[in-house]
Formats: C-alpha cells, structure tokens, sequence
C-alpha cells in the first residue's frame, strides 16, 4: 500500500536541504538564494528517468495531474470524455471541471475498463478516453490504445493506483499519450498531496506546464514578471517540499513494489485452495504493483460477511466491498454532469455493479504481520460457515 510505511531519516534530508540550504519553497526563480537547489526539477527528470518517458510534470495532486492533462486537448461543453464506472470520484470530477461530459463504461474481470464497453461508448462527440489501473492492477491498455488510435482518441492513464507497475515491461503511464500520477498520503509513493504528469509529446508537454502555472511560458528571454503567455491556465504549482520528499520516496519505489509482490503471494499461496473464491483477472504480461488483493466471493452477503470476518481479525478491506459509494459512478447523482445511459436505472452499469458488490479487496502492506495470510484465510473460512 504505502510509501506512508516507510518515512524517515532520507525525506527528511531531503527537507532540511531546503530549510537548511536552499530556504527556497518556490519551484522556480530565486537563483541567488538557492545555491542551486531545486527540488521539483529534480524530481520530475528522476521520475521522468525511472519510468522511460521524456517529459515529466510534477502539480500538487493527483485530481491536479488529470486535470492538467485535459487542458491540453481544446475541449468545448458537450465533448465527452469516457472513463471507467469503478474509480476514484476524482477521475469524473477532473472531466467535469474540464467542462466536458463524463461517460462511464462497464468494467471486466480486470476491474478495469472493458473495452468491447468503451467501442459502444464512441460516438462523434467523444474527444479523450481516461483508463485506470484501479488499485495496481493494469487495464486491458492494448486493446484499448488501439480503439483510441483508430477513433483518434488522447489516451490518458490514471496511474494513481499503478505507480511502479507495469506491462510488456512498459512503465504504466508511458503507454498512452499522457500518464497522470498520485502521491497522496495513501499512495504508493507519497508526497503527503502531490502529482506527476508524463508525456509522449513535446507540444502536450509545454501546453501543460504553461497552463498548471497561469500561462507562463518561462520565456528565458525576460524576467518572470513580464513572461509571455499564449493560454490562460491555472496554478497547480508543487512546492520545493513535496519535490523534497518525493526524491526520497522515488528512491524507495522498487523496494516498495518489490515488498508488495512478496507480501501479496504470501497471503495468496495461503488463500488460493479455498473453494468458492476467484481471483481478479490480469491483463497478459502484467506486472502488478502489488497495491491490493482482490477476490470475488459468490454475491454481496458473502462479501459483506467476509469483511466482518476480516474485521474481528482487525484486518480491514481496502475500498471493497465497503467503500465503493466513493468508487463506483453509479452511485453518483450528485454529479449531475455524469451522463446517464438511456436504460431504466437497474440496467445501468450492471456488469460492474455484480462485479464490484461481490469483490473482497484485502490491503497488501509493506510491513505485514507474520500472521496476516493465516488470519485473511481463516477470516474467509469462518465467513463460509455463516448464514
Ligand atoms: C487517488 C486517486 C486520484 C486522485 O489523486 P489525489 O492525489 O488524491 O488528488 C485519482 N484517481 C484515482 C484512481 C485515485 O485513486
């Protein structure tokens, strides 16, 4: 689950460079006091660097990062963007806010975009599809790139989730045009809130860095002051301390996901022969992030009755099947931009609503308890006997 696990002496040198030597919070400018230091910059070509892509953009969140993305494609009221039903509420309000509307499409056995769903889902109106590796695992991102490109579709991957995991050896993220990172406090690297943005095109590249800082070109021909802009934009600016930290956790990514992998076969070896449970599916040539571990019981009571189980054990589940009020598009009429099929209600999503009232998603953490696989399997064994 979390680089939150793992805070200590090395975030903190990386801080103390900036309240000990740079004393500079701002990502840019104040060249004479910073001796040089600069945190963001450093980060962004690190992680640029790890994950094989070009041009990296750090902003201060991940909901900052996918929507930063979107300014780069010229989108007008009514353009429609379409992503997956089982996500963060963010994914949506990032389109939303980008003034387009949301569409949702079905989820398979990956918990991720169906792409047989997504084709149906087309229409002249749609500009930009936002595929998710919800909670580590990739989505169907083959099939899906080639719809994209035969409907000349921007494909954006929110990699939230998928920091560190990959496919056909490929860095999840670098796959699509655009790759949306998060590192809050929950996330696999953390820099407490903050985001990272990865690029294939230069042009996306310089479209979002104006715009995520009001449209500065940083033209090195005149001071900051007077620089020339050509779009408007916005401020989602990280600061020299979420770059500080972020170096350090960046360090830390292969441990984590290494662990992670270690921890999740440990608990699944433990779990695999009890009958009546199946596991999520990968897509050919995954490798996971190792985030969550997610099974499918037989309907909703029997998952409902599993994480009761789990709880008595103090093990809690991660989202599934408690949260997903928080990250299911069905369940949200408050958003009232979200664009409802034109089928009565109970038809609406219902693949993923089987998929994900039945789904147990146990936690993977770093520093796991020798005991946890042994009590998840007799948590699930104990759930079977009850009525
Ligand atoms: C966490 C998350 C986000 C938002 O990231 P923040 O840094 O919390 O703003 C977006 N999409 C998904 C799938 C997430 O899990």
């Amino acid at each position: 689950m979390p680089g939150y696990e793992l805070i200590d002496n090395k975030e903190f040198k990386q801080i103390s460079d900036v309240f000990k030597k740079s004393k500079t919070l701002f990502r840019m400018g104040f060249d004479k006091q910073r001796k040089g230091i600069f945190k963001v910059n450093e980060f962004e070509k690190k992680f640029a660097k790890k994950v094989n892509s070009k041009y990296a953009l750090a902003v201060t969140s991940g909901t900052a990062a996918l929507r930063v993305a979107l300014s780069t494609i010229n989108l007008k009221k009514g353009d429609e963007v379409i992503t997956q039903s089982f996500t963060f509420v963010a994914t949506v309000e990032a389109i939303v806010e980008s003034r387009a509307t949301p569409v949702c499409t079905e989820i398979d056995k990956t918990l991720n975009m169906d792409p047989k769903d997504l084709i149906k889902k087309i229409n002249n109106k749609t500009k930009a599809v936002i595929v998710v590796h919800m909670l580590g695992v990739p989505c169907r991102i083959k099939e899906i790139k080639k719809i994209c490109k035969k409907y000349n579709l921007v494909l954006i991957e929110d990699t939230a989730w998928g920091c560190g995991g990959k496919i056909n050896n490929q860095y999840l993220g670098t796959i699509g045009d655009i790759g949306a990172y998060s590192f809050d406090f929950a996330k696999t690297i953390t820099t407490g809130e903050g985001g990272m943005l990865v690029f294939k095109s230069k042009k996306k590249f310089e479209l979002a860095k104006a715009w995520h800082d009001h449209g500065h070109e940083n033209n090195p021909k005149v001071p900051r002051w007077e620089d020339t802009r050509k779009s408007s934009g916005f401020n989602f600016r990280m600061t020299e301390m979420q770059g500080a930290v972020g170096l350090a956790q960046l360090n830390k990514l292969d441990y984590i996901v290494k662990k992670q992998n270690f921890n999740y076969k440990a608990i699944w070896s433990v779990i695999k022969k009890i009958k009546g449970i199946e596991k999520r599916a990968y897509p050919q040539n995954s490798k996971i992030s190792a985030d969550a571990l997610i099974f499918f019981l037989k309907n909703k009571q029997t998952a409902k009755r599993c994480r009761e189980e789990l709880l008595k054990y103090k093990i809690s589940t991660k989202i599934l099947p408690e949260a997903f009020t928080w990250h299911f598009s069905r369940e949200w009429k408050h958003i009232k931009e979200l664009k409802k099929e034109k089928v009565s209600s109970s038809n609406h999503l219902k693949i993923s609503k089987s998929l994900i009232e039945r789904a147990v998603s146990i936690p993977i953490f770093i520093k796991m308890k020798k005991n946890f696989p042994k009590n998840v399997k007799y948590s699930i064994l104990k759930s079977f006997e009850r009525k």
